[in-house]
């Protein structure tokens, strides 16, 4: 298909992981819409390679340099394929670039995130970590450049569609849907017991393992709250969750003459990255539709505030801002690693990030400096609780 003027060139951060995978779904169905002009990963050389080849990129990076001289090996003389810190940021502000796609897992994605800001490109944001560690920073970058940030989490993409043609001031309140996990229903009591394979098996979602793992936790709404409060610019008071184990509404928006708009969709990552790379644009394509009679019911029911206390932890650290959200992510980041590997029982995982959290001396509107510092700080501190 020709290109046309609705073309966006976009680089895709940590292309190999399900956001990654999804995103290049999205690419092959609208070649129209969605150029791909840099891909990234971590460590995963010959997945990646097997991408840029797919694709005719000629722009890559590795993060990990182990692999880069197979990835090199594998591919064309044309092609550049960087790494490190320097090559993620190369990538993100590469001139012919105008859509820049984080889906890094935890901190990495940030320093790029911010540099193609300052390029002037619009970012889409799959990473919840950057806007829970730096959304102060984040979004008043983007305002100044005067670039979009679109958000591709399907709650925070299904609000963002709602909000479309209102004013904030008629908004009242943003209600974030949560499968509850896989143990919406489990006994208080019995949360101590759940081993890793239990707490890998999501109902609704297939993803990535450290998201998996924070769904059950419902740290992954916390982070959610938070990354809110910042993409939209509301209260955390404003910011509600209510539990929906079917997924299929994405979240809600409550106006303050009662009325709610909600966004519904089969559980597919692939709309929401559509939606974040068509934007202003609806563009048809052949995702599964949804048939309301085989659905039957959706249910809606309070989350467990007191069992799963990561919602309050995050509604905690999303009011006082700071540095003390950073610090909850850091924290969860290395209790989920220690209970994927054994070192920690799932409560463990709250109960450590409680700990750190109430350690922490909070600094306000803090510098990038002062972010990434409070974020090595409670690493140290989970690890050494841990
Ligand atoms: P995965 O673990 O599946 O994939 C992570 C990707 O990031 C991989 O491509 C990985 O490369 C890459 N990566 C990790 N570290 C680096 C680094 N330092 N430099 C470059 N690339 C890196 O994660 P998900 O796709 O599940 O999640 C990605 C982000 O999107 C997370 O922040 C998550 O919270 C968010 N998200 C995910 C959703 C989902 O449905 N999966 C839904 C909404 C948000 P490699 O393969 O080499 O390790």
């Amino acid at each position: 298909m020709p290109e046309d003027s609705r073309t966006r060139n976009v680089v895709v951060l940590g292309s190999t992981g399900s956001i990654g995978e999804s995103s290049l779904k999205v690419a092959r169905e609208l070649p129209s819409r969605m150029r791909l002009v840099g891909l990234a990963a971590n460590r995963s050389a010959d997945a990646l390679a097997a991408q840029i080849a797919e694709f005719g990129i000629k722009q890559g990076c590795l993060h990990d340099p182990t692999g880069l001289d197979r990835v090199r090996r594998a591919l064309p003389g044309d092609c550049t394929v960087r790494s490190g810190r320097e090559g993620l940021v190369e990538l993100a502000t590469l001139p012919e670039a105008d859509l820049v796609l984080v889906a890094i897992v935890g901190v990495a994605g940030l320093e790029p995130a911010l540099a193609a800001i300052e390029a002037g490109k619009d970012i889409a944001v799959a990473s919840k970590e950057i806007l829970v560690m730096a959304g102060e920073a984040v979004m008043e970058a983007a305002r100044r450049k005067g670039v979009k940030v679109l958000p591709v989490d399907s709650e925070h993409n299904a609000i963002f569609q709602c909000l479309e043609g209102q004013r904030s001031e008629d908004v009242s309140r943003l209600i974030l849907t949560a499968s509850g996990g896989p143990f919406r229903k489990l006994p208080a009591a019995e949360l101590a017991e759940v081993t890793v394979a239990q707490a890998l098996k999501h109902p609704t979602w297939e993803m990535g393992r450290k998201i998996t793992i924070d769904s059950a936790t419902l740290f992954n709404k916390g982070l959610e709250m938070i990354e809110a409060r910042w993409l939209f610019d509301i209260g955390m008071d404003r910011v509600d969750v209510v539990v929906h184990p079917q997924s299929i509404v994405h979240s809600m928006v409550e106006f303050v003459d009662g009325s709610v708009l909600a966004q519904l969709s089969t559980t597919d990552m692939c709309f929401p990255i559509q939606y974040a790379v068509t934007w202003p644009d609806r563009v048809p394509n052949r995702l599964p539709p949804l048939d309301f009679a085989e659905l039957a019911r959706l249910d809606f029911e309070a989350p467990r505030w007191d069992d799963f206390p990561a919602l309050r932890l995050a509604k905690a650290a999303g009011s006082a801002g700071g540095t003390l959200p950073a610090v909850l992510n850091a924290a969860n980041e290395v209790a989920v690693a220690s209970f994927l590997e054994g070192g920690l029982g799932f409560p463990g995982i709250w109960r450590t990030v409680e700990e750190t959290m109430s350690r922490h001396a909070n600094q306000l509107h803090p510098s990038l400096e002062e972010i990434v510092s409070a974020d090595l700080w409670a690493r140290e501190t989970a690890a050494s609780l841990i």
